[in-house]
């Protein structure tokens, strides 16, 4: 047998090959072989995909729907996602035209990208973002340019963007926003995002929005999207993974225009053919008779999310009030370093508390540390313990 474990840079993707690997992921890697860990790193939830959405599935396998479906979703998912939109944000999106199913949100992005981008094409990110966006935009061989959004308490202002496109984003061609915002929990207030859509038209730019945590927004807050102010001009990327428990199952959605739905759609068909049959039907079931699930499991994460801010602003951990998704991007209190990922190390090794270091997430993200609360009550309230007797005695 030839050696495959000889050096293959030669022949992998060159793309491939100016990729950095995930840091977050090696960084949860070592963290998880130290023996009693409570790991606050993961972005998923810890509760259940509910029954009625587990039997739906059940249902389809049962009745032998089990091949290949028609490759931008079923009709029955196309018809439960336009309708779940027009409640959600008023905007009518045609299920025969303008939607597409894929595989979670990450297929969607990774649609998006590569139905838009070329090399050398300009997109801006504003950060600290979901690291994931940096690799996907690089492979097609275009170039992420970073906003640092810390000034304005992790929410890109519209004096910002202009500036930006006035300088070195000029001639970008889109701009993509997480809204909530992992890691920060930021929820992007509707009137922000009127004067973003203005500039987005005036500059010609397209706007491409990842929605994932939209129905996990806290308190009197509530989630808007950029579509309602431009959805000529904006691609909304959703799916179920967070609201409903369902990241395994893996099913997002994107809609947008129906000219370049066309393209995203076609991509969506190279790569896939088509998202799991019997899953779209748990995917209908959830967006169509799921409406209590997401509101059960916010009382949860609210809970957590008062509990465990508390708990670190006493100990001087300052943050931006996270509003939404299910994280805390807490700034390092200053007498205890500047260094993120020395921090988070120290922490793990000698606390066995998990938590991801900012400078992971892009930039502003350096001196702060990522919290998810998406672990059980029992593990929260005593990795809270750990944490204030860490810093306590640091
Ligand atoms: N977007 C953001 C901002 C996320 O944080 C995540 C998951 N960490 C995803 C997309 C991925 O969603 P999915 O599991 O549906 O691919």
């Amino acid at each position: 047998m030839p050696n495959l474990s000889s050096d293959l840079t030669p022949i992998i993707n060159k793309r491939l090959n100016n990729l950095s690997a995930s840091k977050i992921r090696a960084f949860d890697q070592k963290v998880s072989s130290i023996p009693g860990i409570i790991k606050l790193t993961i972005g998923e939830p810890d509760l259940n995909t509910p029954d009625h959405i587990k039997n739906a599935a059940i249902r389809d396998i049962q009745a032998n729907d089990s091949h290949y479906a028609p490759q931008a979703g079923k009709p029955e998912l196309l018809d439960a996602i336009s309708n779940y939109l027009e409640r959600k944000i008023g905007i009518h999106y045609d299920p025969t035209s303008e939607i597409c199913a894929t595989v979670g949100a990450t297929g969607a992005l990774n649609d998006v990208f590569m139905a838009l981008l070329n090399p050398g094409d300009k997109i801006l990110v504003p950060t600290p973002v979901w690291a994931l966006y940096f690799q996907l935009i690089k492979l097609t061989g275009a170039i992420p340019i970073q906003i640092d959004t810390k000034k304005d308490n992790f929410i890109l202002t519209p004096q910002h963007l202009r500036h930006v496109l006035d300088g070195r984003g000029k001639g970008a061609k889109a701009i993509i926003l997480t809204n909530p915002s992992n890691p920060t929990g930021r929820v992007y207030p509707a009137e922000i995002l009127k004067e973003l859509a203005e500039v987005i038209k005036e500059y010609q730019i397209y706007s491409v929005t990842d929605e994932i945590y939209a129905e996990l927004v806290y308190d009197t807050v509530k989630h808007h999207s950029l579509s309602e102010y431009i959805p000529d001009r904006n691609i909304l990327i959703s799916g179920v993974s967070k609201a409903y428990a369902m990241t395994g199952w893996r099913l997002g959605y994107i809609a947008g225009p129906k000219e370049i739905m066309q393209s995203i759609c076609k991509i969506n068909a190279f790569l896939v053919t088509a998202v799991t049959d019997n899953v779209q039907m748990a995917a209908v079931e959830a967006l169509n008779n799921g409406h209590d699930d997401p509101k059960e499991a916010k009382k949860i994460y609210e809970l957590r999310l008062q509990f465990m801010k508390t708990g670190l602003e006493k100990v001087g951990f300052e943050m931006a009030t996270p509003q939404g998704a299910f994280y805390i991007f807490a700034k390092i209190p200053e007498q205890y370093g500047t260094d993120d990922e020395q921090f988070a190390f120290e922490l793990a090794q000698k606390a066995q508390v998990g938590v991801t270091p900012g400078r992971y997430f892009g930039k502003g993200g350096e001196g702060y540390v990522r919290l998810s609360y998406a672990s059980s009550n029992e593990q929260m309230q005593e990795a809270l313990k750990r944490i204030i007797n860490f810093v306590k005695n640091l």
